[in-house]
């Protein structure tokens, strides 16, 4: 199965992307966190892609393509991938089509989740992550079991720089300008399924799964 996982930012992608990666043994890639994972370690790529993410702008179609070729041919992927985050803009999906018919594959399923503007908003300011392991939590829909603190290793949450109020909105204006013309891009190759993305994670789940399971 090669899956890609488009919508807003916060739709809740990432959440459901763990769930799948672990319950249908694929492997999830999400270039957000690949990005952060080099921000923390402060690697050359890392540097470079910071200023971008802090601002709410796309880093640089080069560098994200680069980084997810190094991942997609690695063994790993052998038994398919789910991208969560990645393509964001035509050109990246034009060159993550031509990898990956260079190696006689191609994407099975694009799964669009939709969700209303001021939803979105609201997902995005309440979601909070662990800075030690990573688990996201959200204040009203997935809240930690103690606030404020992460279920498994109990470090204080914290909330991503980009998920502040002065960032959402240029982060919201990017993806109606880059991202949502991939909607029609592949609604045009037949591969777009859209899910509804309102309603809480399990519910969510539910139909993801539907929708996977059925495709198979
Ligand atoms: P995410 O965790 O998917 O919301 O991504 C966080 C930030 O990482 C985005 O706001 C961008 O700055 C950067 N980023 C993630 N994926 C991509 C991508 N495919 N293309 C360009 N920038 C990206």
């Amino acid at each position: 199965m090669r899956v890609i996982f488009l919508g807003p930012p916060g739709v809740g992608k990432g959440t459901q992307a763990d769930f799948i990666g672990k319950n249908f043994s694929i492997q999830k890639l999400s270039t957000g966190d690949l990005l952060r994972e080099s921000v923390d370690r402060g690697t050359t790529l890392g540097n470079e892609a910071k200023l971008f993410m802090e601002r709410g702008e796309l880093v640089p179609d080069k560098v994200v393509i680069g980084l997810i070729e190094e991942k997609l041919g690695s063994s790993e992927c052998r038994n398919g991938f789910l991208l969560d985050g990645f393509p964001r803009t035509v050109t990246q999906a034009n060159k993550l089509s031509l990898f990956l018919e260079e190696n006689g594959e191609a994407i099975d399923r694009v799964v669009y989740f939709s969700l209303p503007q001021c939803e979105v908003i609201e997902r995005i300011s309440g979601r909070r992550s662990c800075p030690k392991c990573k688990a996201v939590y959200h204040l009203k829909s997935i809240p930690p079991k103690k606030e404020g603190v992460c279920n498994v290793c109990e470090m204080p949450l914290i909330q991503r720089n980009d998920d502040k109020p002065e960032t959402i909105q240029s982060r919201l204006v990017v993806y109606q300008r880059e991202t949502e013309p991939l909607i029609q891009y592949y609604k045009e190759r037949g591969i777009l399924s859209e899910l509804d993305g309102s309603g809480g994670v399990s519910e969510v789940r539910e139909r993801l799964v539907a929708l996977l399971t059925q495709s198979e």
